[in-house]
């Protein structure tokens, strides 16, 4: 590997740091032994810091979609309403009608955020036990304000709230206690900045007296399970211990930060970055725009468009950044491939390293 950190922006898998891949290089220790309770032990805090909660953390040796199931398997009833507003929240949608839960889709247009008061009127009419949705959708740079409708799932009794975090956890609030989240997911490999592999996820109280009362949860995603082994510092099948390893070093390195908060400072201060250029500077000389409107941008993955008929498409965007400069960026998502492009802020980028890449990026949208 010859290419140096701060090139790979890509809105997942993200960058990892070398010293945190490094951690990977530790030696095998018995799974059901006391060495791995000790590496689990060190683990609960700082995890439990990073969701904002008294829960224990599951870590799954799974990527972020095992979760994604394992939060229908164990949250919905019968009737699931899934708010879809891009790939992400489409893939709930499809997780639960293949795990043959009643779906109820609520679709809106890519690019928009839903709000509480849609969401209010969604559940009244659906009759849905459950409600998912993604809070950073990743393929449009939406956040949805996932605490507002917080309090709309929560003001009926009886409804589960699932949340894909995958690219807003770690890099932007969530506060799995304070806002009612009966369950909250992400993967490895997006704003914690760890190789791809593992999943995180919590589970209120309620969730997981849903869960006991649910048949059919299966095996390896039953959460009661995770629950029942985490409690005595150990994981229901073989962990993924290399990555653990990988993940207690980064788990290190954001304390010495200075803690999770320090985390999200820095990536909101990477979108606002990006704000700054496409609404004052070259981006906005060159006709770029957001695609997501103001105050329901993702603070870790901006999604762009490019000029409307013009010749700079996001395919070839992406691909002329890697040929010209070295950067890797996403292309828009699906059916949005060429009209936008997406630039993966999160994990361990800098502000600084930002700067560079919208340097390169006004060179090659210029000459498209
Ligand atoms: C990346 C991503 C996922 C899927 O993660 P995998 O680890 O590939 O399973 C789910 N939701 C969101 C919002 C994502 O960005």
């Amino acid at each position: 590997m010859t290419t140096p950190f701060g090139k790979f922006f890509l809105p997942g898998p993200t960058e990892v740091l070398p010293e945190v891949a490094k951690a990977q290089e530790q030696p095998m220790i018995g799974h059901r032994g006391a060495k791995t309770e000790a590496l689990l032990a060190r683990l609960d805090e700082p995890l439990k810091a990073a969701f904002r909660t008294k829960q224990p953390v599951y870590i799954a040796a799974t990527s972020a979609t095992g979760l994604m199931e394992a939060a229908i398997r164990n949250g919905v009833r019968k009737k699931v309403l899934c708010l879809v507003n891009g790939s992400f929240s489409e893939r709930f949608a499809k997780i639960a009608a293949a795990c043959g839960k009643e779906v109820v889709k609520a679709e809106i247009p890519l690019g928009q955020a839903f709000e509480a008061d849609q969401v209010r009127g969604l559940l009244e009419t659906s009759g849905a036990d459950a409600v998912t949705l993604a809070h950073s959708e990743t393929s449009t740079g939406v956040l949805n304000p996932i605490a507002d409708i917080a309090k709309v799932v929560l003001a009926k009794p009886d409804v589960m709230y699932l949340v894909d975090a995958v690219t807003s956890l770690g890099g932007s609030p969530v506060e799995t206690d304070a806002w009612g989240l009966d369950f909250v997911l992400t993967g490895s490999q997006k704003a914690f900045a760890l190789p791809p592999g593992l999943a995180f996820g919590v589970a209120s109280p309620r969730m997981l007296e849903r869960a006991k009362a649910l048949p059919d949860r299966g095996i390896y995603l039953d959460l009661i399970a995770y629950d029942t082994a985490i409690r005595k510092r150990q994981t229901p099948y073989t962990p993924a211990l290399s990555l653990m390893y990988a993940l207690e070093t980064q788990l290190c390195r954001i304390g010495d930060a200075g803690g999770i908060e320090r985390r999200w400072e820095r990536h909101n201060a990477m979108r606002e970055r990006v704000e700054r250029w496409v609404a004052k500077e070259a981006g906005a000389r060159l006709g770029l725009s957001y695609l997501p409107r103001e105050g329901r941008r993702s603070w870790t993955v901006s999604c762009l468009k490019l000029p409307e008929g013009g010749k700079a498409l996001g395919g070839a965007v992406a691909k002329a950044m890697d040929a010209k400069f070295g950067y890797t960026i996403g292309a828009g998502y699906g059916n949005l491939k060429d009209a936008t492009i997406r630039i993966g802020h999160m994990g361990d980028h800098t502000v600084a390293e930002l700067e560079a890449l919208l340097g390169a990026l006004e060179e090659v949208i210029k000459s498209a």
